[in-house]
Protein backbone atom coordinates (compact mmCIF):
# COMPACT_ATOMS: atom_id res chain seq x y z
CA UNK A 1 0.00 0.00 0.00
CA UNK A 2 1.16 3.28 -0.44
CA UNK A 3 -0.10 6.34 1.72
CA UNK A 4 0.25 10.00 0.36
CA UNK A 5 1.47 12.18 2.73
CA UNK A 6 -0.92 15.08 1.57
CA UNK A 7 -3.81 15.14 -1.08
CA UNK A 8 -5.58 18.36 -1.49
CA UNK A 9 -9.50 18.36 -2.25
CA UNK A 10 -9.73 20.43 -4.96
CA UNK A 11 -13.02 18.61 -6.77
CA UNK A 12 -14.87 19.57 -9.74
CA UNK A 13 -16.41 22.47 -8.35
CA UNK A 14 -13.44 24.23 -8.19
CA UNK A 15 -12.58 22.87 -11.45
CA UNK A 16 -15.93 24.62 -12.84
CA UNK A 17 -15.16 27.70 -11.14
CA UNK A 18 -11.60 27.82 -12.54
CA UNK A 19 -13.34 27.61 -16.14
CA UNK A 20 -15.69 29.88 -15.54
CA UNK A 21 -12.57 32.70 -14.49
CA UNK A 22 -10.71 31.82 -17.66
CA UNK A 23 -13.73 32.31 -19.78
CA UNK A 24 -13.46 35.84 -18.41
CA UNK A 25 -11.88 38.76 -18.79
CA UNK A 26 -10.52 39.63 -15.81
CA UNK A 27 -7.54 36.88 -14.78
CA UNK A 28 -5.78 39.28 -12.19
CA UNK A 29 -7.86 41.09 -9.06
CA UNK A 30 -11.17 41.43 -9.54
CA UNK A 31 -14.01 40.18 -8.55
CA UNK A 32 -13.73 36.68 -7.54
CA UNK A 33 -10.77 38.09 -5.28
CA UNK A 34 -13.55 39.92 -3.53
CA UNK A 35 -15.09 37.54 -2.80
CA UNK A 36 -13.12 35.23 -1.20
CA UNK A 37 -11.98 38.30 0.66
CA UNK A 38 -15.59 38.64 2.06
CA UNK A 39 -15.93 35.47 2.74
CA UNK A 40 -12.96 35.14 4.72
CA UNK A 41 -13.54 38.02 6.29
CA UNK A 42 -16.96 36.83 7.71
CA UNK A 43 -15.44 33.28 8.58
CA UNK A 44 -12.75 34.84 10.60
CA UNK A 45 -14.68 37.36 12.27
CA UNK A 46 -12.28 40.23 10.48
CA UNK A 47 -13.12 43.59 9.60
CA UNK A 48 -10.56 43.46 6.55
CA UNK A 49 -9.01 40.94 4.61
CA UNK A 50 -6.49 41.16 2.01
CA UNK A 51 -5.33 38.45 -0.54
CA UNK A 52 -1.95 38.16 -1.65
CA UNK A 53 0.19 35.23 -3.48
CA UNK A 54 1.64 33.52 -0.25
CA UNK A 55 1.79 33.70 3.75
CA UNK A 56 5.35 35.02 3.18
CA UNK A 57 4.30 38.21 0.99
CA UNK A 58 1.62 38.61 3.37
CA UNK A 59 3.76 38.48 6.30
CA UNK A 60 6.52 40.90 4.61
CA UNK A 61 4.22 43.78 3.52
CA UNK A 62 2.50 43.56 7.12
CA UNK A 63 5.81 44.23 8.78
CA UNK A 64 7.20 47.17 6.43
CA UNK A 65 3.60 48.43 6.45
CA UNK A 66 3.50 48.74 10.57
CA UNK A 67 6.98 50.49 10.08
CA UNK A 68 9.43 47.74 11.41
CA UNK A 69 13.11 47.47 9.83
CA UNK A 70 16.49 48.35 10.57
CA UNK A 71 17.58 48.37 14.30
CA UNK A 72 14.51 46.54 15.34
CA UNK A 73 13.52 42.84 16.81
CA UNK A 74 10.85 41.10 15.89
CA UNK A 75 10.53 38.16 18.88
CA UNK A 76 9.52 34.44 17.29
CA UNK A 77 9.66 31.24 17.98
CA UNK A 78 12.83 29.08 16.23
CA UNK A 79 10.08 26.18 16.09
CA UNK A 80 8.80 26.99 12.31
CA UNK A 81 8.96 27.33 8.85
CA UNK A 82 11.84 29.30 7.91
CA UNK A 83 9.81 31.73 5.99
CA UNK A 84 8.65 33.44 9.83
CA UNK A 85 12.36 34.02 10.72
CA UNK A 86 12.94 35.11 6.98
CA UNK A 87 10.48 38.16 6.37
CA UNK A 88 11.99 39.91 9.77
CA UNK A 89 15.54 39.20 8.16
CA UNK A 90 13.96 41.13 4.99
CA UNK A 91 13.07 44.24 6.42
CA UNK A 92 16.35 44.59 8.08
CA UNK A 93 14.87 44.08 11.48
CA UNK A 94 16.37 41.28 13.63
CA UNK A 95 14.43 38.01 14.40
CA UNK A 96 14.84 37.19 18.60
CA UNK A 97 13.95 33.84 19.33
CA UNK A 98 12.16 32.39 22.27
CA UNK A 99 11.86 28.87 23.06
CA UNK A 100 8.83 26.62 23.11
CA UNK A 101 6.55 24.57 25.36
CA UNK A 102 7.71 21.25 25.93
CA UNK A 103 4.18 19.58 25.45
CA UNK A 104 2.81 21.47 22.49
CA UNK A 105 5.87 23.40 20.71
CA UNK A 106 4.48 26.45 20.85
CA UNK A 107 6.71 29.46 21.60
CA UNK A 108 6.67 29.98 25.68
CA UNK A 109 4.91 32.95 26.88
CA UNK A 110 6.12 33.11 30.04
CA UNK A 111 10.03 33.45 28.81
CA UNK A 112 9.13 36.58 26.21
CA UNK A 113 9.17 39.27 28.42
CA UNK A 114 13.18 38.30 29.30
CA UNK A 115 13.73 38.94 25.58
CA UNK A 116 12.01 42.32 25.14
CA UNK A 117 14.90 45.26 24.69
CA UNK A 118 14.31 48.77 23.88
CA UNK A 119 14.68 47.74 20.44
CA UNK A 120 11.76 45.17 20.38
CA UNK A 121 8.88 46.18 18.14
CA UNK A 122 6.55 43.11 17.14
CA UNK A 123 6.16 39.68 18.57
CA UNK A 124 5.41 37.00 15.63
CA UNK A 125 4.01 34.15 17.37
CA UNK A 126 3.73 30.92 15.68
CA UNK A 127 0.27 28.65 15.77
CA UNK A 128 2.31 25.39 16.06
CA UNK A 129 0.44 22.05 13.77
CA UNK A 130 -3.13 24.29 14.58
CA UNK A 131 -2.98 25.17 18.26
CA UNK A 132 -3.05 28.64 18.92
CA UNK A 133 -0.12 30.38 21.16
CA UNK A 134 -1.27 32.01 24.41
CA UNK A 135 -2.92 35.07 22.58
CA UNK A 136 -4.41 36.60 26.36
CA UNK A 137 -0.72 36.83 27.69
CA UNK A 138 1.09 37.98 24.01
CA UNK A 139 -1.46 40.60 24.19
CA UNK A 140 -0.78 41.45 27.73
CA UNK A 141 2.69 42.05 27.16
CA UNK A 142 2.32 43.37 23.86
CA UNK A 143 0.40 46.60 26.20
CA UNK A 144 3.09 46.67 29.11
CA UNK A 145 5.71 47.27 26.39
CA UNK A 146 3.82 48.66 23.33
CA UNK A 147 4.48 46.25 20.45
CA UNK A 148 2.58 45.30 17.66
CA UNK A 149 1.34 41.45 16.82
CA UNK A 150 1.27 40.03 13.68
CA UNK A 151 0.24 36.33 13.79
CA UNK A 152 1.76 33.53 11.86
CA UNK A 153 -1.65 31.87 11.23
CA UNK A 154 -0.39 29.43 8.26
CA UNK A 155 -2.00 26.22 10.46
CA UNK A 156 -4.42 28.06 11.91
CA UNK A 157 -7.20 28.95 10.22
CA UNK A 158 -9.58 27.33 12.47
CA UNK A 159 -8.03 27.27 15.42
CA UNK A 160 -9.82 28.75 18.71
CA UNK A 161 -8.48 28.97 21.78
CA UNK A 162 -9.64 30.69 24.96
CA UNK A 163 -12.70 31.68 23.02
CA UNK A 164 -10.18 33.49 20.75
CA UNK A 165 -9.69 33.34 17.20
CA UNK A 166 -6.37 34.40 14.76
CA UNK A 167 -6.47 38.40 14.27
CA UNK A 168 -8.88 39.13 17.31
CA UNK A 169 -6.09 39.92 20.03
CA UNK A 170 -3.30 41.08 17.44
CA UNK A 171 -2.71 43.76 14.67
CA UNK A 172 -2.76 41.48 11.91
CA UNK A 173 -2.42 37.41 11.40
CA UNK A 174 -1.35 35.58 8.27
CA UNK A 175 -2.36 32.57 6.13
CA UNK A 176 -1.12 30.96 3.36
CA UNK A 177 -3.05 28.96 1.19
CA UNK A 178 0.53 26.89 -0.12
CA UNK A 179 -0.13 23.06 -1.79
CA UNK A 180 -0.30 21.42 1.61
CA UNK A 181 -2.47 24.02 3.99
CA UNK A 182 -5.83 23.37 4.99
CA UNK A 183 -7.06 25.28 2.07
CA UNK A 184 -4.89 25.68 -0.72
CA UNK A 185 -4.99 27.23 -4.32
CA UNK A 186 -1.45 25.53 -5.19
CA UNK A 187 0.03 29.51 -3.67
CA UNK A 188 -1.58 31.96 -2.25
CA UNK A 189 -2.15 33.93 1.25
CA UNK A 190 -3.55 36.11 2.68
CA UNK A 191 -3.24 39.01 6.13
CA UNK A 192 -6.53 39.99 7.84
CA UNK A 193 -6.72 42.73 10.35
CA UNK A 194 -8.80 45.13 12.33
CA UNK A 195 -7.27 48.50 11.36
CA UNK A 196 -8.84 49.97 8.57
CA UNK A 197 -5.30 51.90 8.08
CA UNK A 198 -3.53 48.83 8.14
CA UNK A 199 -5.46 47.34 5.62
CA UNK A 200 -5.52 50.33 3.30
CA UNK A 201 -1.72 50.67 3.07
CA UNK A 202 -1.56 46.73 2.57
CA UNK A 203 -3.62 46.90 -0.03
CA UNK A 204 -1.67 49.48 -1.42
CA UNK A 205 1.91 47.33 -0.81
CA UNK A 206 0.40 44.59 -2.61
CA UNK A 207 0.23 46.63 -6.02
CA UNK A 208 3.48 48.84 -5.98
CA UNK A 209 1.39 51.53 -3.87
CA UNK A 210 -0.74 51.67 -7.21
CA UNK A 211 -3.77 54.01 -6.48
CA UNK A 212 -6.10 51.94 -9.38
CA UNK A 213 -5.97 48.59 -9.76
CA UNK A 214 -6.32 47.07 -13.86
CA UNK A 215 -10.02 46.72 -12.81
CA UNK A 216 -10.36 50.47 -12.08
CA UNK A 217 -8.69 51.38 -15.41
CA UNK A 218 -9.98 49.10 -17.50
CA UNK A 219 -13.62 48.41 -16.62
CA UNK A 220 -14.74 52.18 -16.28
CA UNK A 221 -15.88 54.02 -19.62
CA UNK A 222 -13.23 56.08 -19.66
CA UNK A 223 -9.15 54.72 -18.77
CA UNK A 224 -8.65 55.94 -15.79
CA UNK A 225 -4.95 57.56 -15.00
CA UNK A 226 -3.17 56.03 -12.30
CA UNK A 227 -0.68 57.42 -9.34
CA UNK A 228 1.75 55.98 -6.68
CA UNK A 229 1.40 56.53 -3.24
CA UNK A 230 3.67 54.33 -2.28
CA UNK A 231 6.88 52.28 -3.01
CA UNK A 232 5.05 48.82 -2.75
CA UNK A 233 5.86 45.09 -3.70
CA UNK A 234 3.91 43.06 -6.06
CA UNK A 235 1.96 40.36 -4.44
CA UNK A 236 -1.58 40.89 -5.13
CA UNK A 237 -3.59 37.66 -5.43
CA UNK A 238 -5.57 36.72 -8.58
CA UNK A 239 -8.97 35.74 -9.49
CA UNK A 240 -7.08 32.56 -10.57
CA UNK A 241 -6.48 31.71 -7.06
CA UNK A 242 -9.24 32.83 -5.75
CA UNK A 243 -12.07 31.39 -7.43
CA UNK A 244 -10.37 27.80 -6.19
CA UNK A 245 -10.67 28.68 -2.26
CA UNK A 246 -14.14 30.09 -2.37
CA UNK A 247 -15.70 26.55 -2.31
CA UNK A 248 -12.91 25.05 -0.10
CA UNK A 249 -14.02 27.50 2.62
CA UNK A 250 -17.24 26.63 2.46
CA UNK A 251 -16.68 23.05 3.61
CA UNK A 252 -13.70 23.88 5.96
CA UNK A 253 -15.69 23.58 9.08
CA UNK A 254 -16.58 19.77 7.55
CA UNK A 255 -13.37 19.03 6.91
CA UNK A 256 -12.03 19.73 10.38
CA UNK A 257 -14.52 17.12 11.75
CA UNK A 258 -12.75 14.91 9.07
CA UNK A 259 -9.44 15.76 10.68
CA UNK A 260 -10.12 15.70 14.08
CA UNK A 261 -11.43 12.28 13.89
CA UNK A 262 -8.69 11.13 12.38
CA UNK A 263 -6.08 12.94 14.95
CA UNK A 264 -8.20 10.89 17.74
CA UNK A 265 -7.68 7.29 16.23
CA UNK A 266 -3.94 8.16 15.35
CA UNK A 267 -3.80 9.83 19.71
CA UNK A 268 -5.69 7.07 21.22
CA UNK A 269 -3.55 3.98 18.82
CA UNK A 270 -0.19 5.64 19.91
CA UNK A 271 -0.63 6.73 23.45
CA UNK A 272 -0.12 3.41 25.12
CA UNK A 273 2.71 2.70 22.49
CA UNK A 274 6.41 2.65 24.46
CA UNK A 275 8.68 5.29 22.19
CA UNK A 276 5.77 7.47 20.44
CA UNK A 277 4.78 10.63 21.96
CA UNK A 278 3.05 13.30 20.55
CA UNK A 279 2.31 17.41 21.35
CA UNK A 280 -0.95 17.53 23.35
CA UNK A 281 -4.18 19.98 22.31
CA UNK A 282 -4.93 21.75 25.50
CA UNK A 283 -8.20 21.94 26.95
CA UNK A 284 -8.76 25.13 26.12
CA UNK A 285 -7.97 25.14 22.90
CA UNK A 286 -9.42 23.70 18.98
CA UNK A 287 -6.76 22.70 17.12
CA UNK A 288 -7.12 23.59 13.22
CA UNK A 289 -5.86 19.92 13.10
CA UNK A 290 -3.19 21.06 10.48
CA UNK A 291 -0.52 18.62 10.71
CA UNK A 292 0.30 15.45 13.12
CA UNK A 293 3.19 14.58 14.32
CA UNK A 294 4.71 12.21 16.24
CA UNK A 295 7.54 12.30 18.44
CA UNK A 296 10.35 9.57 18.57
CA UNK A 297 13.88 9.12 19.99
CA UNK A 298 15.90 11.72 18.61
CA UNK A 299 19.28 9.30 18.53
CA UNK A 300 17.25 7.04 15.75
CA UNK A 301 14.71 9.32 14.44
CA UNK A 302 16.00 9.47 10.43
CA UNK A 303 16.24 5.32 10.62
CA UNK A 304 12.67 5.16 11.98
CA UNK A 305 11.91 7.92 9.36
CA UNK A 306 12.86 6.08 6.34
CA UNK A 307 11.34 2.99 7.52
CA UNK A 308 8.18 4.41 7.62
CA UNK A 309 8.51 5.70 4.14
CA UNK A 310 9.76 2.54 2.83
CA UNK A 311 6.61 0.97 4.31
CA UNK A 312 5.25 3.68 1.62
CA UNK A 313 3.83 6.18 3.91
CA UNK A 314 4.54 10.16 3.34
CA UNK A 315 6.27 11.62 6.18
CA UNK A 316 7.74 15.11 6.45
CA UNK A 317 9.69 16.95 9.47
CA UNK A 318 7.91 20.73 10.96
CA UNK A 319 10.67 21.78 11.85
CA UNK A 320 14.36 21.52 12.25
CA UNK A 321 14.61 24.80 14.07
CA UNK A 322 15.61 27.62 12.00
CA UNK A 323 18.27 28.99 14.33
CA UNK A 324 20.04 25.93 13.42
CA UNK A 325 20.27 26.12 9.61
CA UNK A 326 23.16 27.10 8.23
CA UNK A 327 22.53 30.47 7.17
CA UNK A 328 21.15 31.84 10.99
CA UNK A 329 24.40 30.02 11.86
CA UNK A 330 27.03 31.85 10.07
CA UNK A 331 25.05 35.08 10.25
CA UNK A 332 24.05 34.78 14.18
CA UNK A 333 26.32 32.46 15.70
CA UNK A 334 23.85 30.36 16.76
CA UNK A 335 24.81 26.79 18.26
CA UNK A 336 23.37 23.88 19.66
CA UNK A 337 21.61 24.09 23.03
CA UNK A 338 21.13 27.81 22.28
CA UNK A 339 17.09 26.71 22.65
CA UNK A 340 17.32 23.02 23.62
CA UNK A 341 13.30 22.49 23.73
CA UNK A 342 12.91 23.52 20.28
CA UNK A 343 16.24 21.32 19.26
CA UNK A 344 14.45 18.41 21.01
CA UNK A 345 11.55 18.61 19.88
CA UNK A 346 12.99 19.33 15.84
CA UNK A 347 15.09 16.17 16.33
CA UNK A 348 12.36 13.88 17.24
CA UNK A 349 9.57 14.83 15.29
CA UNK A 350 8.03 13.30 11.69
CA UNK A 351 4.69 14.35 10.42
CA UNK A 352 2.58 11.91 9.00
CA UNK A 353 -0.35 11.61 6.70
CA UNK A 354 -3.65 13.88 7.82
CA UNK A 355 -6.18 14.86 5.25
CA UNK A 356 -9.73 14.42 4.79
CA UNK A 357 -8.88 11.56 1.83
CA UNK A 358 -7.43 9.31 3.84
CA UNK A 359 -9.60 6.02 3.74
CA UNK A 360 -10.03 4.11 7.24
CA UNK A 361 -7.33 1.19 5.61
CA UNK A 362 -5.20 3.98 5.20
CA UNK A 363 -4.93 5.33 8.69
CA UNK A 364 -5.00 1.52 10.20
CA UNK A 365 -2.10 0.85 7.97
CA UNK A 366 -0.54 3.92 8.71
CA UNK A 367 -0.93 3.10 12.61
CA UNK A 368 -0.38 -0.63 12.19
CA UNK A 369 3.19 -0.10 10.11
CA UNK A 370 4.56 2.98 12.73
CA UNK A 371 3.86 0.56 15.73
CA UNK A 372 5.40 -2.14 14.03
CA UNK A 373 8.70 0.22 12.89
CA UNK A 374 8.41 1.93 16.47
CA UNK A 375 8.13 -1.88 18.21
CA UNK A 376 11.41 -3.19 16.18
CA UNK A 377 13.52 0.07 17.18
CA UNK A 378 12.66 -0.39 20.91
CA UNK A 379 13.72 2.84 22.02
CA UNK A 380 12.37 4.92 24.35
CA UNK A 381 13.12 8.10 25.28
C1 LIG B 1 3.57 27.28 5.11
C2 LIG B 1 4.07 28.13 6.21
C3 LIG B 1 4.50 29.45 5.98
C4 LIG B 1 4.74 30.00 4.61
O1 LIG B 1 3.65 30.03 3.80
P1 LIG B 1 3.81 30.43 2.23
O2 LIG B 1 2.40 30.67 1.80
O3 LIG B 1 4.44 29.25 1.55
O4 LIG B 1 4.65 31.64 2.16
C5 LIG B 1 4.80 30.24 7.08
N1 LIG B 1 4.72 29.77 8.32
C6 LIG B 1 4.34 28.51 8.58
C7 LIG B 1 4.26 28.05 10.00
C8 LIG B 1 4.03 27.64 7.53
O5 LIG B 1 3.72 26.37 7.79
Amino acid sequence: MKVDFYKHNISDTEIQSLVKVLNGTILTTGNEVTEFEEKFANYMGASFVVGVTSWTMGAFITLKALGIGKGDEVITSPLSFISSSNIILQTGAKPVFVDVKEDTGIIDEDKIENYITKNTKAILPIHLYGQMANMRKIRDLANKYNLYIIEDSAHAIESIRDNIKPGQLSDAACFSFYATKNITSGEGGAVITNNKQLADKLKLFRLHGMSKNAIDRYTSPHYQHYDMELLGYKCNMDNIHATLLINQLELIEERLKVRERICQEYESAFKEIVGIRFPIVLEDSRSARHLFTIWVNPQNRDEIMWSIQEKGIGVAVNFRPIHLMAYYKNEFNYKANDFPIAEKIGSSTITIPLYPKLKKEEIDYVINNIIEVIRKFNTDF
